[in-house]
Protein backbone atom coordinates (compact mmCIF):
# COMPACT_ATOMS: atom_id res chain seq x y z
CA UNK A 1 0.00 0.00 0.00
CA UNK A 2 1.71 3.12 -0.88
CA UNK A 3 1.55 5.79 2.18
CA UNK A 4 3.07 8.60 0.24
CA UNK A 5 2.93 10.25 -2.31
CA UNK A 6 -0.64 10.93 -3.15
CA UNK A 7 0.14 10.29 -6.86
CA UNK A 8 3.46 9.02 -8.64
CA UNK A 9 4.59 10.37 -12.21
CA UNK A 10 5.41 7.98 -14.55
CA UNK A 11 8.11 8.02 -16.68
CA UNK A 12 11.37 5.25 -18.03
CA UNK A 13 12.64 2.92 -15.59
CA UNK A 14 15.75 4.54 -12.86
CA UNK A 15 17.99 3.03 -11.03
CA UNK A 16 15.75 2.96 -7.30
CA UNK A 17 17.20 2.56 -4.14
CA UNK A 18 14.79 0.72 -2.12
CA UNK A 19 15.31 1.02 1.45
CA UNK A 20 13.64 -0.80 4.79
CA UNK A 21 12.42 1.92 7.20
CA UNK A 22 13.17 0.49 10.74
CA UNK A 23 16.68 -0.77 11.54
CA UNK A 24 17.75 1.01 8.41
CA UNK A 25 16.32 4.39 8.49
CA UNK A 26 15.42 5.15 12.39
CA UNK A 27 15.80 3.24 15.47
CA UNK A 28 14.34 -0.16 15.99
CA UNK A 29 14.46 -2.37 18.84
CA UNK A 30 14.21 -6.21 19.00
CA UNK A 31 10.85 -7.26 19.81
CA UNK A 32 9.17 -3.77 19.77
CA UNK A 33 7.18 -1.81 17.20
CA UNK A 34 7.43 1.98 16.77
CA UNK A 35 3.89 2.70 17.63
CA UNK A 36 3.70 6.68 18.13
CA UNK A 37 5.36 9.64 16.32
CA UNK A 38 7.37 10.60 19.46
CA UNK A 39 9.08 6.91 19.12
CA UNK A 40 10.05 7.54 15.64
CA UNK A 41 13.92 8.63 15.55
CA UNK A 42 16.20 8.72 12.63
CA UNK A 43 19.30 7.75 12.63
CA UNK A 44 22.14 10.36 12.61
CA UNK A 45 23.45 9.68 9.40
CA UNK A 46 20.34 9.11 7.60
CA UNK A 47 19.53 12.44 6.49
CA UNK A 48 23.31 12.76 4.87
CA UNK A 49 22.54 8.72 3.73
CA UNK A 50 19.49 9.68 1.85
CA UNK A 51 20.80 12.32 0.71
CA UNK A 52 23.89 11.00 -0.87
CA UNK A 53 21.96 8.28 -2.69
CA UNK A 54 19.59 11.33 -4.05
CA UNK A 55 23.29 13.07 -5.88
CA UNK A 56 23.95 9.42 -7.13
CA UNK A 57 21.36 9.42 -9.13
CA UNK A 58 18.77 6.40 -7.43
CA UNK A 59 15.33 7.07 -7.14
CA UNK A 60 14.90 6.31 -3.61
CA UNK A 61 11.55 3.74 -1.87
CA UNK A 62 10.85 2.79 1.22
CA UNK A 63 9.63 -0.70 1.47
CA UNK A 64 8.20 -1.38 5.23
CA UNK A 65 6.41 -4.10 7.15
CA UNK A 66 3.83 -2.39 9.45
CA UNK A 67 2.27 -5.45 11.30
CA UNK A 68 1.23 -3.85 14.18
CA UNK A 69 -1.80 -2.12 11.98
CA UNK A 70 -2.65 -5.85 11.08
CA UNK A 71 -2.37 -7.09 14.87
CA UNK A 72 -4.38 -4.02 16.16
CA UNK A 73 -1.34 -2.12 17.77
CA UNK A 74 -1.86 0.65 16.06
CA UNK A 75 -4.54 2.33 13.14
CA UNK A 76 -3.64 2.70 9.89
CA UNK A 77 -3.89 6.38 10.11
CA UNK A 78 -1.19 6.50 12.50
CA UNK A 79 1.46 4.31 10.53
CA UNK A 80 0.74 7.00 7.72
CA UNK A 81 1.68 9.69 10.17
CA UNK A 82 4.49 8.13 11.04
CA UNK A 83 5.99 7.33 7.67
CA UNK A 84 4.81 11.36 6.96
CA UNK A 85 7.15 12.14 9.74
CA UNK A 86 9.99 10.61 8.38
CA UNK A 87 9.91 12.37 4.77
CA UNK A 88 8.99 15.57 6.44
CA UNK A 89 12.27 14.93 8.76
CA UNK A 90 14.45 13.94 5.95
CA UNK A 91 13.21 16.56 3.80
CA UNK A 92 13.98 19.20 6.41
CA UNK A 93 17.97 17.78 6.51
CA UNK A 94 17.56 18.03 2.58
CA UNK A 95 16.66 14.76 1.97
CA UNK A 96 14.32 13.48 -0.56
CA UNK A 97 12.42 10.09 -0.34
CA UNK A 98 10.69 9.44 -3.68
CA UNK A 99 7.70 7.42 -2.12
CA UNK A 100 6.81 5.10 0.41
CA UNK A 101 4.58 1.50 0.44
CA UNK A 102 4.15 -0.24 3.74
CA UNK A 103 2.34 -3.39 4.11
CA UNK A 104 -0.23 -3.14 7.08
CA UNK A 105 -0.94 -6.85 7.46
CA UNK A 106 -0.68 -9.12 10.38
CA UNK A 107 1.44 -12.24 9.17
CA UNK A 108 -1.25 -14.90 8.91
CA UNK A 109 -3.49 -12.46 6.36
CA UNK A 110 -0.61 -14.39 4.22
CA UNK A 111 -1.15 -11.31 2.10
CA UNK A 112 1.01 -10.84 -1.02
CA UNK A 113 3.12 -7.61 0.22
CA UNK A 114 4.69 -8.82 3.36
CA UNK A 115 8.26 -8.96 2.89
CA UNK A 116 9.83 -10.93 1.81
CA UNK A 117 7.21 -11.39 -0.72
CA UNK A 118 7.76 -9.14 -3.58
CA UNK A 119 4.39 -7.36 -3.49
CA UNK A 120 5.79 -3.74 -1.91
CA UNK A 121 8.41 -4.02 -5.21
CA UNK A 122 5.78 -4.97 -7.68
CA UNK A 123 3.46 -2.20 -6.51
CA UNK A 124 6.33 0.67 -6.39
CA UNK A 125 7.34 -0.66 -9.81
CA UNK A 126 3.90 -0.30 -11.37
CA UNK A 127 4.19 3.14 -10.14
CA UNK A 128 7.65 3.82 -11.67
CA UNK A 129 9.38 0.69 -12.90
CA UNK A 130 13.54 0.30 -11.59
CA UNK A 131 16.52 -0.11 -13.98
CA UNK A 132 16.54 -3.96 -12.29
CA UNK A 133 20.35 -3.98 -13.13
CA UNK A 134 21.50 -0.76 -11.22
CA UNK A 135 18.51 -1.06 -8.31
CA UNK A 136 18.61 -2.31 -5.10
CA UNK A 137 17.04 -3.72 -1.70
CA UNK A 138 19.06 -2.63 2.02
CA UNK A 139 17.78 -3.43 4.98
CA UNK A 140 18.69 -4.68 8.62
CA UNK A 141 17.18 -8.37 8.47
CA UNK A 142 16.99 -11.56 6.60
CA UNK A 143 13.45 -10.75 5.27
CA UNK A 144 14.76 -7.33 3.41
CA UNK A 145 17.59 -9.49 1.47
CA UNK A 146 15.19 -12.11 0.98
CA UNK A 147 12.91 -9.78 -0.78
CA UNK A 148 15.94 -8.27 -2.98
CA UNK A 149 16.38 -12.54 -4.20
CA UNK A 150 12.17 -13.20 -4.70
CA UNK A 151 12.73 -9.24 -6.88
CA UNK A 152 15.85 -10.09 -8.99
CA UNK A 153 17.60 -7.48 -7.65
CA UNK A 154 20.74 -6.92 -5.42
CA UNK A 155 20.56 -7.01 -1.74
CA UNK A 156 22.72 -5.05 0.47
CA UNK A 157 22.55 -5.33 4.23
CA UNK A 158 23.20 -2.11 6.89
CA UNK A 159 24.40 -3.52 10.44
CA UNK A 160 22.05 -0.70 12.30
CA UNK A 161 19.18 -2.86 13.37
CA UNK A 162 18.52 -6.37 13.80
CA UNK A 163 20.31 -8.69 11.47
CA UNK A 164 21.64 -10.16 14.63
CA UNK A 165 18.78 -11.66 15.47
CA UNK A 166 17.79 -13.38 11.92
CA UNK A 167 20.96 -13.65 9.96
CA UNK A 168 23.72 -14.45 13.04
CA UNK A 169 27.38 -13.26 13.38
CA UNK A 170 28.59 -14.38 9.88
CA UNK A 171 26.58 -11.83 8.10
CA UNK A 172 28.83 -8.96 9.70
CA UNK A 173 31.14 -9.57 7.18
CA UNK A 174 28.76 -8.81 3.81
CA UNK A 175 26.89 -6.23 5.67
CA UNK A 176 27.43 -2.42 5.90
CA UNK A 177 28.21 -0.42 8.77
CA UNK A 178 25.53 1.69 8.49
CA UNK A 179 23.37 3.38 5.58
CA UNK A 180 25.72 6.22 4.61
CA UNK A 181 28.40 4.07 4.46
CA UNK A 182 26.83 1.99 2.14
CA UNK A 183 25.54 5.26 0.16
CA UNK A 184 29.24 6.08 -0.07
CA UNK A 185 29.97 2.75 -1.74
CA UNK A 186 27.70 2.60 -4.65
CA UNK A 187 27.92 4.17 -8.10
CA UNK A 188 26.92 6.88 -9.20
CA UNK A 189 24.28 6.57 -11.92
CA UNK A 190 23.47 9.86 -12.02
CA UNK A 191 24.92 10.22 -15.34
CA UNK A 192 25.64 14.02 -14.84
CA UNK A 193 21.82 14.89 -14.60
CA UNK A 194 20.91 17.21 -12.26
CA UNK A 195 18.20 15.87 -9.75
CA UNK A 196 14.61 17.64 -10.73
CA UNK A 197 13.35 19.04 -7.31
CA UNK A 198 9.98 18.22 -6.66
MG1 LIG B 1 14.08 -3.29 9.45
ZN1 LIG C 1 0.67 -7.09 3.26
Amino acid sequence: MRAWPPKVAKGPPVPTAYLDRDGTINRDKAGSYILKLSQFRLYAAAPAAVKLLNAKGYRVVVLTNQSAVGRGYMTMAVSRAINLKMVRELRRAGASVDAVYFCPHAPEAACACRKPRPGLINEAAKDRPADQALSFMAGDKKCDLDLARNAGIKGRLVLTGQWRHSLGAAAAKKGFKDLLTLARALPDVSGGKKRKPR
